[in-house]
């Protein structure tokens, strides 16, 4: 049974200061996780987790994972700069992009950050953007094809537009090596969510076999391997957690079958998770304002799509806990719906749960990654809270709710909404 890691006497405590809906975070959770993936890893001298800011883009939780002795994995110039002002610095921040701007390899040149090249042709417009090239750099790997591990779960690497070939990725550190480049590692995210014990080490076991190769066929020796994310959680209540500990022995195994004999015994393990460091540590908290009794039963509540998109974009199943009643027998089924003019915005469709009365709060499991985040102010929705339920119980804002300010900002100045913003 999935269980929120708030009570309902806090939350009504909470939304005496800040109205719902809002994220809310577990700062406990956060930080023990952290500390089960530094120990499941710790058999690796060079290991470090860039958490993917994009899952969670909020400097208090950076922070949190600062402290925890993560970095940072951003895609664009603001996550960049978000990382920077955070206080982490060049070997902190892997600079995992694509389709990269120049102005943005430039700003990531200037903070000394590690750049993670997506395509053989970024090698030449990376000098022609930055004019130089840095003492240590990463390749993105795509071996194409489809990509299944023992239990069937699977993705398809060759429908995705990211990484390199691996006669690409071959040909890209002979001629980055000939351009000075002292540090080569390599990159690779091919399945996403993946909730079993086997995906990291599977494809370490594939990488580790590429490097001896890479060694083998250019006598350059990576010095780092990259894992990248796609390390799942369990979304539905049936589902086993993934056991970092058992990931890390994994990986450990592979390492130890593959690199050592080929001396390669010296390479720094990275990761990139962003799903796995935050997922289950943050909810969704919302009120049911509306009852409605047509075809089916729904519930309208006072979040949308703007605040959790994964359910209308990708059907994504988010367990629902209604606070107070979390023994209550489920004997009503209902749509769960935001109030955006689009009929996908659903939380649940037909689920099995207790009978809702208005005013209950539910809480939305595992918001934690790509929920607030994913946002957007689709018909004039302005996003909501975000709030940290701290170590010792208590709670802090850790950022505002928008306002309509916000929202017109960039209008601001161009005499059409100028009264509104007074
Ligand atoms: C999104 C992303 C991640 C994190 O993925 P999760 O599924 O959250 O683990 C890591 N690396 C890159 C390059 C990404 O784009």
């Amino acid at each position: 049974m999935k269980k929120p890691f708030v009570t309902k006497e806090k939350i009504q405590e909470i939304v005496k200061e800040i109205p719902t809906p809002f994220n809310i975070y577990d700062e406990k959770g956060i930080r023990e996780n952290a500390r089960a993936v530094n120990e499941a890893f710790s058999w690796n001298k060079g290991f470090k987790e860039y958490f993917a800011v994009k899952a969670l883009p909020n400097p208090f939780i950076l922070k949190i994972l600062g402290e925890e002795g993560c970095g940072l994995d951003c895609a664009s110039q603001v996550e960049l700069a978000l990382a920077d002002a955070c206080g982490f610095k060049k070997d902190d921040i892997m600079f995992s992009s694509n389709d990269t701007p120049a102005e943005e390899f430039r700003y990531a040149d200037e903070l000394g950050v590690i750049v993670n090249l997506d395509d053989f042709t970024h090698i030449d417009f990376y000098e022609k953007s930055v004019g130089h090239f840095p003492k240590k750099m990463c390749c993105r790997y795509n071996p194409g094809g489809t990509y299944e591990i023992s239990n069937g779960i699977m993705d398809n690497p060759g429908d995705s537009k990211y990484g390199m070939t691996k006669d690409q990725i071959m040909e890209a550190y002979k001629i980055l090596r000939d351009k000075g480049v002292e540090e080569l590692g390599i990159h690779a995210f091919l399945v996403s969510n993946t909730v079993t014990n086997d995906y990291y080490p599977a494809l370490a076991k594939d990488l580790f076999e590429l490097l001896v190769e890479i060694k083998e066929k250019t006598g350059i020796a990576l010095s780092f391997v990259n894992l990248s994310g796609g390390v799942g959680i369990p979304y539905k209540p049936d589902q086993t957690a993934n056991d970092i500990a058992v990931i890390g022995q994994g990986v450990r195994k592979a390492y130890e079958e593959v690199l050592v004999p080929a001396g390669l015994g010296e390479v720094a393990i990275f990761t990139e998770m962003g799903r796995f460091m935050t997922g289950p540590y943050g909810g969704l908290v919302t009120e049911a304002i509306h009852e409605k009794h047509i075809y089916k039963e729904y519930i309208g509540v006072d979040a949308c799509a703007v605040d959790l998109m994964r359910p209308a974009v990708y059907g994504s199943y988010h367990h629902i806990t209604v606070l107070g009643k979390e023994n209550a027998p489920a004997t009503e089924t209902y749509d769960v719906t935001g109030s955006l003019c689009e009929n996908c915005d659903k939380f649940a469709i037909d689920r099995q749960l207790p009978k809702i009365e208005m005013g209950d709060y539910l809480f939305i499991h595992d918001t934690g990654a790509h929920g607030y985040s994913m946002g957007y102010n689709y018909n004039g929705k302005l996003k909501s809270a975000e709030v940290l339920l701290k170590e010792d119980g208590s709670y802090k804002l850790i950022r505002k709710p928008e306002t309509i300010q916000n929202y017109l900002a960039t209008f601001e100045g161009m005499g059409i909404v100028d009264d509104l913003l007074k």
